[in-house]
């Protein structure tokens, strides 16, 4: 059984699953298309990109953050999720797919613009507007069914990628706080930063030297060099209901 299962690869799963993986959870993304970001022509509110970048570069780099933080990744659409015991919420959920095996897990997060009908069965409590759910949660992405999550625009956040990236991260952290997973901060400082105060490197944290530092640094810097050398063969996505030659 899995810790956490992701349903939705976009910009709010993918940001979710980089935080429980990285916080030692076994997670699995599962995703059934593509996200409605790859319809973007260039996304320039995106902090951290003076000049913007190309959202399906975007896209395939934060899907190989997932993938080297240990996130998992399933290609399928998800159409079922119901609780494995009825009586006990514990025993985790299963979720059917459109093409593979049932899976188990733990939790759920539900990060799927702009589809939640598979999440029916659960009752977690969807809000129609016009022609589009959204599922109810508090601050944290919690819906009314303990162990089951919603992030992104399917909780009816701002559509904008940063905000559900953001709130993809949010919503990880609160299944890493509702996990057992022993936890306080996902940071990254300098050697001696609590050492040299006298404390324990809080779980979650790690302190690396400065040679350490630098080599990550290097690598990085390697990696974008390449990742951006060349322009991207794809192009947006057109709306289906736009007519194309
Ligand atoms: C044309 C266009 C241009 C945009 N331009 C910008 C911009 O310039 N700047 C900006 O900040 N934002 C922009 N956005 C908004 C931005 O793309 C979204 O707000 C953001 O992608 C929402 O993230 P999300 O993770 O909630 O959904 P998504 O990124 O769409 O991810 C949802 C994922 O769930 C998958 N999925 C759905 N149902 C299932 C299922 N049943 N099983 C498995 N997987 C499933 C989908 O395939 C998808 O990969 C634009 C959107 C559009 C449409």
């Amino acid at each position: 059984m899995r810790d956490v299962c992701i349903v939705g690869g976009g910009t709010a799963g993918l940001a979710a699953s980089i935080f429980t993986a990285r916080a030692g959870l076994d997670t699995l993304v599962i995703d059934g298309g593509e996200s409605i970001l790859a319809r973007n022509a260039s996304l320039e509110n995106y902090p951290g990109f003076p000049d913007g970048v190309d959202a399906r570069r975007y896209l395939q780099l934060t899907r190989e953050q997932a993938r080297n933080a240990g996130a998992e990744f399933e290609l399928g659409r998800v159409t079922r999720a119901e609780p494995i015991d009825e009586d006990d919420l514990e025993a985790g959920f299963a979720l059917e797919t459109d093409g593979g095996e049932p899976l188990e897990t733990r939790r759920v997060i539900a990060a799927s613009w702009s589809d939640s009908d598979y999440l029916v069965p659960l009752d977690v409590g969807r809000i129609q507007r016009g022609s589009k759910h959204f599922v109810d949660t508090d601050d944290a992405g919690r819906t009314a069914v303990d162990g089951v999550y919603a992030a992104g625009r399917l909780a009816d956040e701002p559509h904008q990628a940063i905000v559900a990236a953001g709130h993809g991260a949010k919503v990880g952290l609160a299944v890493i706080h509702d996990s057992d997973a022993n936890f306080y901060h996902d940071w990254v400082v300098p050697e001696g930063y609590f050492t040299g105060r006298g404390r324990e490197v809080p779980p979650g944290c790690e302190e690396i030297d400065d040679d350490e530092r630098r080599a990550r640094d290097g690598q990085a810097r390697t990696r974008m060099l390449e990742a951006f050398a060349e322009p991207l063969d794809e192009v947006p996505t057109m709306h289906p209901s736009v007519e194309q030659d």
